[in-house]
């Protein structure tokens, strides 16, 4: 079953074209790594599906569960389980980790017909997991990302992802900055969302991850298109000869 499939998809970043006609296709339940140099627009990328309102898609499409997205609000493709953790998650003073993140929980629950959860029911899971990704317990209720470590806000980012039970995760560079317990405790934790329907697309410019999280397909983005696309032993093939070798086939 294909949970995704994006036609040439043409973005752009205020005048400049960053993704200039990308073709992705996404199957149920697998993890597909995103792998390329900086600046090929893998952070657009995630934005445009995701619908940042720094990217303006100009052509193509992005089809979701059979439907196509591209003029759908960010909200709304969340509801319908799409999920981002950001390159540089925000730091937003002022509002409080555990009410933003019920709030988010609720508005996605309402959205299913569920029953919203009460205060004492969300704080039971959320310490739970605080404690589970080895977070301290106060980042319960500090202002949202205010203050966090690297590591503390990926942890954060896995934190929103494990109480939100998403359908399609996006991981951008989730990586980057952490040390070997951080990546640890991440990977374990998205590891532990795997069941088989759920799909990842990892996003990453650096192998490490994918030892940790292992990949069905790798796809190449260079210049705003996938340019390859090929099993796990293509992770190896780049870690020897670097995104340079690889030409659009
Ligand atoms: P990657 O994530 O692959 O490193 P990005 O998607 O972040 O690449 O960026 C792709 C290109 O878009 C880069 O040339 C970058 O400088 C440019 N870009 C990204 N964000 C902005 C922005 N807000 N304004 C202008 N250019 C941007
Ligand atoms: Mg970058
Ligand atoms: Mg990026």
């Amino acid at each position: 079953n294909v949970v995704m499939n994006i036609e040439n998809l043409h973005a752009r970043i205020g005048e400049k074209e960053i993704l200039k006609g990308l073709n992705l296709q996404m199957e149920e339940g697998k993890v597909h790594a995103i792998m390329g140099p900086n600046g090929a627009g893998k952070s657009t990328l995630s934005k445009a599906i995701t619908g940042h309102y720094d990217v303006e898609v100009t052509d193509g499409a992005i089809n979701y569960k059979g439907q196509d997205i591209v003029d759908w609000e960010p909200e709304d493709r969340a509801l319908e389980g799409i999920f981002l953790s950001f390159q540089n998650p925000v730091e937003i003073p002022g509002v409080n980790n555990a009410y933003f993140l019920r709030t988010a929980v609720n508005a996605k629950r309402k959205h299913l017909g569920l029953p919203e959860l009460n205060a004492a029911e969300f704080l039971r899971e959320m310490k739970r997991l605080v404690t589970e990704l080895g977070m301290k317990p106060e980042m319960i209720n500090r202002s949202l990302n205010e203050g966090f470590s690297g590591g503390e806000k990926k942890r954060n980012e896995i934190l929103q992802m494990m109480m939100l039970q998403p359908d399609l995760i996006i991981l951008d560079e989730i990586d980057s900055g952490l040390d070997i317990d951080a990546l640890r405790a991440v990977s374990e934790g998205i590891n532990k969302m795997k069941d088989g329907k759920r799909s990842f697309l990892v996003i990453t410019h650096y192998s490490r991850i994918l030892d940790y999280i292992e990949p069905d397909y790798i796809h190449v983005l260079k210049d705003g298109r996938i340019v390859k696309t090929a099993g796990p032993e293509l992770v190896a093939e780049l870690e020897e000869k670097g995104y340079g070798a690889i030409e659009e086939a």
